[in-house]
């Protein structure tokens, strides 16, 4: 199996998951990028996954539906491009021998959900598909949740196998990182990392899929209870030491950063 991250828009990845005849597309904001990449590749696309309803994640599902005949997998409470199956957290689907589970994700949106495949075989790793929830060093807005249901969803996830390969929807991985040192400057991992990923860039390469095991490492909102992590959000804004509110004002300061 590949993972190949299609950029579309100023800073989006589509997600092109696919063996060397069968696709997968998550979040096709975008048509034309997808079908040529199936074009390309020879792909013949059998299903679209959608994370959320925002423009940039569904804006091109009808096209892609009508192209393909794909079929379309959706948050059952979110409104997204219909016909589609509407899937919950607990939720399993199979492709390709593939075993796909759902995991609700609430926060950036109210329904939110993400996608993750369990490892199959040696040369397989796991995979997360978790659109504006997690990202390389960061996480989603809170447009719709709140910092506790947030704060829920991203624990869910760190959770899964430190080897998943994480596939986040946006490269923010540098702007986050630049942020998480401000939070962590003492980080030693955190700075081989943001070393790494502006050489990727600089070279034109994406700085996804992350890992989790490297997200653990370096992405605050994954270590809002590590002591540096709240030490420097207390200094701050005092929390009193409470979870929810430390990592409220950790994201609160994002947002002015
Ligand atoms: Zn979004
Ligand atoms: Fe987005």
């Amino acid at each position: 199996m590949q993972l190949t991250p299609l950029p579309a828009f100023n800073d989006n990845y589509l997600w092109l998951w696919h063996n060397s005849t069968h696709a997968v597309v998550v979040d096709p904001g975008d048509a034309k990028v997808v079908l040529q990449a199936l074009e390309h590749l020879q792909l013949h696309l059998d299903a679209i996954l959608v994370t959320h309803h925002h423009a940039d994640h569904t804006g091109g599902v009808d096209l892609l539906r009508e192209a393909t005949q794909a079929l379309v997998y959706g948050p059952a409470g979110e409104n997204i491009p219909g016909p589609h199956v509407a899937l919950r957290g607990g939720d399993t689907f199979d492709w390709q021998g593939h075993r796909i589970e759902v995991i609700d994700v609430p926060g950036h949106t109210a329904g939110h959900i993400a996608y993750f495949s369990p490892a199959l075989g040696a040369d397989n790793a796991p995979v997360l598909f978790c659109g504006d929830t997690l990202f390389s060093g960061g996480c989603g807005r809170l447009f719709e949740g709140t910092a506790a249901q947030m704060l829920n969803s991203l624990d869910r996830l760190a959770a899964l196998p430190g080897a998943t390969r994480v596939c986040c929807a946006h490269e923010y991985t540098l702007s986050n990182l630049r942020f998480a040192l401000a939070v962590e400057p003492d980080n030693a991992e955190l700075k081989a990392y943001h070393d790494r990923c502006q050489q990727w860039r600089a070279n034109g390469q994406p700085t996804l899929p992350s890992t989790l095991l490297q997200e653990l490492a370096i992405n605050p909102f994954l270590r809002s209870r590590q002591a540096s992590v709240v030490q420097a959000v207390e200094q701050r804004v005092p929390c009193g030491g409470d979870e929810v509110a430390v990592f409220a004002q950790l994201r609160e300061w994002k947002n002015k950063f």
